[in-house]
């Protein structure tokens, strides 16, 4: 089966009950039992309930995975992933990590033991170098967040599993229509759903796929012992967004493309950065392990000032400011003092992420209002 239809008929049947076409919101904690033990298969809404159930195969099947356990978000997601490792276990990431990732690594999971090393993922070569016996997961994001830097999955799961090393990608950025890293080695994937899996900025969800059957039973019976699970309505919103996942996501990107482009021709703009540009450094990589390149675009002023940026973000109409990203309408937001202002200014200097820089969320609007928009906002420089 391919992606549309999977996402709109995989794991989905007529409900058995009464055969709604659509996966009815079962709004209840309990279930009545005939006799002790003597049930359907539900007993506590927390361990299992047929919103989510319905949701956790659709999930799956998208990621080309056998399972998929779903969370209240995807911070609650990486909880029960890295709840696979121990005190004293080592896990290596991107130095270019989304922020609440790495601060839950840092300030929740350090203080029970783990110890986790950012490194710039796109050098296969910095990853190897941080390698030692207690290390036990390499945590992959790419396209990163604000820079769009790629990191070949591939290649680093090769590396990863020469060492029996285990490796968790973070797919939110790109989506399962772009790609799908079970199929490039990795064990784990990782989605914050409320992004483009929702895609219309009404849900916060989060989800995990595997292949790894003893994986996926220990991220159930966390799912259940730690109990950050969605509720029945939040799992319908996130089944009925994914009926238009690949429509979304397609459009989104071609209006990215075009984005990108007027972007790099303006004169104000003095670097536009997109992964579809056949002179980016992970151009290549993007075009072997994604569908396309994505509907994320950041960009640089010409003149490097905070009060340059403002002007552009207090100015554009449809662009909303705000955080967040992956739904229909476009999003454009300041990473040095939103998403990103915990960072040092010299750290983030270092990376690219100057005060100037803008990143665009682009939504599925047309194209010509949107760059109309820009243009306008631009001109006021
Ligand atoms: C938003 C986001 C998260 C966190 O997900 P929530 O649903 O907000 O908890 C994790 N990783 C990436 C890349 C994100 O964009």
């Amino acid at each position: 089966m391919k992606f549309g239809t999977k996402a709109i008929h995989a794991g989905i049947e007529p409900d058995p009950s009464t055969g709604a076409v659509m996966t009815p919101i079962y709004q209840t904690s309990t279930y009545a039992q005939e006799a002790p033990g003597v049930h359907q298969g539900y007993e506590y809404a927390r361990t299992q309930n047929p919103t989510r159930s319905v949701l956790e195969k659709n999930l799956a099947a998208l990621e080309n995975g056998q399972h998929a356990v779903c969370f209240s978000s995807g911070l609650a997601a990486m909880d029960a992933i890295i709840r696979l490792l121990n005190p004293g276990d080592e896990l290596i990431s991107s130095n270019d990590l989304y922020g609440g990732s790495y601060r839950q690594l840092v300030r929740v999971h350090g203080r029970y033991g783990l110890v986790s090393h950012f490194v710039p993922m796109q050098d296969l070569g910095s990853i190897a170098a941080k390698i030692n016996s207690k290390t036990r997961m390499l945590w992959i994001e790419t396209p990163t967040n604000p820079m769009l830097s790629l990191v070949d999955i591939k290649a680093v799961c090769t590396l990863a599993r020469e060492q029996g090393i285990l490796t968790c990608v973070d797919n939110t950025f790109a989506s399962p229509y772009l790609q799908n890293p079970l199929d490039l080695g990795a064990d784990i994937v990782m989605h914050s759903a409320t992004k483009y899996i929702g895609g219309h900025s009404d849900v916060i969800h989060g989800a995990v796929i595997t292949n790894n059957d003893s994986i996926a039973q220990q991220l159930r019976f966390l799912q259940n012992a730690i109990g950050a699970v969605p509720g029945p309505q939040d799992c319908f919103l996130i089944l009925r967004g994914i009926k238009t996942l690949h429509l979304r996501v397609e459009r989104a990107c071609q209006n990215a493309e075009k984005i990108a482009q007027f972007l790099r021709n303006h004169p104000k703009v003095r670097k536009t950065y997109y992964p579809g540009f056949s002179d980016h450094p992970g151009h290549a990589i993007a075009k072997k392990q994604m569908r396309h390149y994505g509907a994320m675009v950041s960009f640089d002023l010409h003149t490097d000032t905070l009060e340059y940026a403002t002007t552009v973000l207090a100015n554009t109409q449809l662009f909303t400011l705000a955080e967040s990203l992956g739904g229909v309408e476009s999003l454009i937001g300041h990473p040095a003092t939103m998403t990103h202002a915990s960072i040092p200014l010299e750290e983030r200097y270092k990376v690219g992420l100057t005060n100037s820089l803008i990143r665009l969320s682009v939504g599925v609007e047309d194209v010509e209002d949107l760059i109309e928009d820009l243009g306008q906002a631009l001109d006021r420089l």
